[in-house]
Parts: C-alpha cells; sequence; structure tokens
C-alpha cells in the first residue's frame, strides 16, 4: 500500500484507541481536541502543516503501484492521490472532528455542501422538517425540481404517520435558527422507529460539549462548521458525522430498493463526495485544525455568557417597567423553555452542558428591530453565529420567512456584564430617539 509519509520518531503517533488504551478510558474533550490528531504528525514541528497540494506522487517502484479501484479503502489515511478526494490537512481537520462528534467526521465546503451530500446519499422520497435554518429548506426545494422530492410538516404529528414511508428522513434541527429553542431528539428517535426513517440532526447550533446527537439516536450528524468548529468568523465548513453503530453499515440507503454495497457507509459518502467535489479547501482545513485546539472553551464560555444575558433580559422584563421591559416584546432560547427548570425532563437531560449561544429577542416594533443595532457599541450587526465576536442581526435582513421584529443574537466570548452593559446603554439609546 502506497503510503505518503512514516511518521518520525519524533511524533507521538498515537491513534485515539492507542491513547485511550495508554489511559485505560478515553480522554476528555479538551483534552482530544488537542491530541486526537497526533497520529497523523508526520513531521517534527508541532504546530501542524498547510499541504496545499492537489496532486499527490505515486510510489517509485512499479510493484508498489496499486491501481486507485484496486486500493483498499480501510487504508484511506494513507492514500493520497488527489485533492478532490481528500489530503492531508482536511484529513487532520477530520481526524479531530471523529474524535470529538463520536463518529467518523467527513469535511465537505460549506455546511450547505454537507446537508447537500447527506440528501444524496440518503436519497428519501419526502424529508420532514420543521422552521429553522432557511438555506436546508432551500435545498430540499432544488431536490424538489430534481426529483419531486416533498417535505412533511415535523410538528405536525399525524402528517408525519400519515405520509412518511420507509427510507424517507426525519431532520431536525436543534438548538433551532433563529430562537436557540430545543427540540426532542428521542421523541423524533421512536418517530424514526416506527415509521423506518432516517434521523438526522443539524447541531450547528449546540457543538460539542453542548449536545450528543448520537447518544440520542442520531444517525447522521451535520455541522455547519463556518460557526462554532471554526469560531472565528473566516472559515466555510460542513461537516457530516455517522453514527458508529451505522458506520461499518454496507446497505445502501434510498428508494432504488437499497442493496448491498462494498464500501461501508462512511466510504459511499467519501466516494460520493468525491464526484460531488465539495471538498473542503486546505486553507481552510488548517484554519479548523487550530480553531478546533480551543473548541471547548470557547463554546463553554460563549453558553455562559449567553445564558446569563437570556437571564438579565427574562428578570428586566419580568419587572413590568424599565427599558428592557418597554422596548423588548418577548425573549426565546432553549434556557426558557419550561422543560428546562426540570432536572428530570428531556431538556436538562440533552444539554446536561449548558445552551447554545444563540437567542432571539422580539422588540416592540419593526423599527425598533431595524435601529437597536445602529446603538450598539460590542455587538456587530451582521448575519452568522459561532464566531469570538458577539453579533446581533435584524434577521429580516437575511432571512425573509421571519417576524420582522425579530433580533437574533450571536453570543461571544467577551465579559458579559460588558455585553449586557452594551445592550442596556443601546435600548436606552434607541428609546431617546424614539422619544424624541
Ligand atoms: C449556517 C447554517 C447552515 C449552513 O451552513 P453554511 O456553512 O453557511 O453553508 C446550516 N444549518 C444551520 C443551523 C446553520 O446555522
Amino acid at each position: 500500500m502506497v503510503s505518503n509519509g512514516t511518521p518520525e520518531k519524533t511524533a507521538p503517533g498515537a491513534g485515539p484507541d492507542q491513547l485511550e488504551a495508554a489511559f485505560g478510558r478515553p480522554l476528555a474533550l479538551a483534552s482530544r481536541s488537542i491530541h486526537a490528531d497526533d497520529y497523523t504528525n508526520t513531521h517534527p514541528a508541532v504546530a501542524p502543516p498547510m499541504h496545499v497540494s492537489t496532486t499527490f506522487r505515486y510510489p517509485r517502484n512499479p510493484d508498489e503501484l496499486v491501481p486507485w479501484s484496486e486500493a483498499d479503502p480501510d487504508a484511506f489515511e494513507n492514500f493520497y492521490i488527489y485533492s478532490r478526494e481528500k489530503s492531508p490537512t482536511t484529513t487532520r481537520y477530520e481526524a479531530l472532528l471523529t474524535s470529538l462528534l463520536g463518529g467518523p467526521a467527513i469535511s465537505y465546503a460549506s455546511g450547505l455542501a454537507a446537508f447537500h451530500a447527506m440528501m444524496v446519499f440518503l436519497n428519501p422520497r419526502r424529508v420532514a422538517i420543521g422552521g429553522g435554518y432557511h438555506g436546508c429548506h432551500g435545498i430540499l426545494g432544488l431536490l424538489h425540481k430534481l426529483n419531486g422530492l416533498e417535505t412533511v410538516e415535523l410538528e405536525d404529528e399525524a402528517a408525519l404517520a400519515a405520509r412518511l414511508r420507509p427510507g424517507d428522513v426525519i431532520h431536525v434541527e436543534t438548538p433551532l435558527n433563529p430562537t436557540g429553542e430545543a427540540r426532542d431528539l428521542e421523541y423524533y428517535r421512536r418517530k424514526a422507529d416506527e415509521l423506518g426513517c432516517w434521523l438526522t440532526v443539524d447541531a450547528t447550533f449546540a457543538p460539542p460539549p453542548l449536545l450528543e446527537p448520537f447518544r440520542w439516536g442520531a444517525d447522521v450528524v451535520m455541522h455547519s462548521g463556518t460557526k462554532y468548529f471554526g469560531g472565528h468568523s473566516d472559515m466555510l465548513s460542513g461537516v457530516l458525522a455517522v453514527n458508529p453503530k451505522r458506520a461499518g453499515e454496507r446497505t445502501v440507503p434510498g428508494r432504488k430498493g437499497g442493496g448491498e454495497s462494498k464500501l461501508t457507509w462512511v466510504q459511499q459518502l467519501r466516494e460520493e463526495r468525491l464526484l460531488l467535489g465539495g471538498v473542503m479547501g486546505n486553507f481552510e482545513g488548517w484554519l479548523g485544525v487550530r480553531s478546533l485546539r480551543t473548541l471547548e472553551l470557547r463554546v463553554k464560555r460563549q453558553s455562559e455568557n449567553a445564558q446569563r444575558l437570556v437571564e438579565w433580559l427574562a428578570e428586566e422584563k419580568g419587572k413590568g417597567e424599565g427599558v428592557v421591559a418597554e422596548l423588548v416584546d418577548r425573549i426565546q432560547h432553549s434556557s426558557l423553555q419550561p422543560e428546562a427548570a426540570d432536572k428530570d425532563s428531556w431538556l436538562a437531560r440533552q444539554m446536561p452542558n449548558g445552551h447554545g449561544p444563540v437567542f432571539a429577542v422580539w422588540l416592540a416594533s419593526e423599527p425598533l428591530a431595524r435601529r437597536l443595532p445602529s446603538k450598539l457599541r460590542l455587538f456587530h450587526h451582521a448575519t452568522s453565529l459561532g464566531g469570538v465576536e458577539s453579533l446581533v442581526e435584524w434577521r429580516a435582513m437575511s432571512d425573509a420567512t421571519v417576524d420582522r421584529r425579530l433580533i437574533r443574537v450571536s453570543v461571544g466570548v467577551e465579559a458579559w456584564e460588558d455585553l449586557r452593559d452594551d445592550l442596556l446603554q443601546g435600548l436606552q439609546a434607541l428609546k431617546e430617539e424614539v422619544g424624541r
């Protein structure tokens, strides 16, 4: 088998399994985000290299030449040919994500490229989907144009039972864009089992350590890695991870009647990615590795900040007087769902490490929502989320489907007291302006 590099003597070289064996237990998330890719080190440099090559030398020895079609798919990580298939930098990013997500992970050029690849792979006739990220609905619209794919309203229990058939997909986004409200994955796992459907989860709003969708039965998990995995608003990325119980499965999902493949699910997804062409760029892969090192630090801080801000807003709103009570109509976030207060509820079990860092605020009128961003000094007015810097978005700017009084807040890693005071001074300035 071809190997494009033998680990130097200085490299720890231990894969996650060997690390686990050495410690007699799995390492914590924070440690895995630094070391789960150690085994890919082929150079004594401590910081990861960035490989930009699109093509890789074949062995010089004719006897070692193995045509691609005859290559062993299990030797994936040692066999580089052309970067539309894979490149060492994105393989490293995937090695980390595989450990952090708890199932084999495959990277894509963007979150939507990942969602598209997931639909091409599972090839359902119907997809149950609720509100949530508008772009995913856009892709289902394209598939409707191509092959008549239909959508079913996720929250309509009767419609799920009446219309879904085996091989269809139940797609759950949790927490949900733009409100940050969580959905009960155990409930949808039961539905998927009853109806013979696949359960796919868009967990972009709750990256590790906030949510483990495989624990609640997801078959495939997707993330827009553009958000928390990148974490610095400077790279596009998408990720699919396959439930470890399904990773070795050789069925061909979809309405063609399935059948067996010589490739596992993960290998089939990689093969399809080679054809769809939506691979991540090398530079983005390199940025992704750098970013994942601090994933847990960032996400914990963002989650705590968001929860404090929501608590503060809800408390101010509850007082019935003051600028928050006057200008803010409603606040929505998973921490305000009724189940959040009950320690035994599905929500407390599903998100034991904290709530997502995004929430939504409805101002009392559309003009207030349009103007609030201009009054803030720390929150940038921009779309997207998940970066270290806090953002607000008058959501009507980029999503035509939402209430025009809605402001989406993505909380960063600043000191929460400063974020609170920024919101407070912004609301006060807004009140003075409209009062004039
Ligand atoms: C941003 C986002 C996507 C799309 O990801 P891109 O990386 O922008 O393609 C999908 N789902 C959710 C929940 C998102 O927030």
